[in-house]
């Protein structure tokens, strides 16, 4: 969708540094990071929400991604969070799919 950020991204038309890729997602950091880590992993191709996830290798795909971008900053042992926010009563703002990875520092539960 040419009207979407993160298919501009996803397509590197925006430039943004990339932490992860493979096939099908692309990793990088959120522009307004409110921990030590916060990287947002995405599908390449524009899916909206996760009603529209219609390939389950897709799902397996983008949780893989989200471990490897903790592990690679050195998360893996002490913890990291992955959150999905869905919808208007959730927070999400940007339409297009798409899980933060949060880490290095220690996070409320349940969230605010
Ligand atoms: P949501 O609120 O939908 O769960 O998360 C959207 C996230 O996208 C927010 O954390 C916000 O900071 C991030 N974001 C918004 N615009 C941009 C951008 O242009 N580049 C990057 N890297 N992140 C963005
Ligand atoms: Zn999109």
């Amino acid at each position: 969708m040419s009207d979407c950020l993160f298919c501009g991204i996803a397509e590197k038309r925006i430039p943004t540094k990339v932490l992860r890729e493979d096939a099908s997602t692309l990793a990088f950091p959120d522009i307004a990071p409110v921990a030590p880590l916060h990287a947002l992993v995405i599908p390449k191709r524009h899916l909206a929400a996760w009603r529209d996830v219609d390939d389950p290798q897709l799902a397996a795909a983008l949780f893989a991604a989200c471990a490897a971008v903790a592990r690679d900053a050195g998360y893996d042992e002490g913890g990291y969070r992955i959150v999905a926010n869905t919808g208007a009563d959730a927070g999400q703002s940007v339409r297009h799919l798409h899980l933060h990875v949060l880490g290095g520092r220690r996070f409320a539960w349940p969230p605010g």
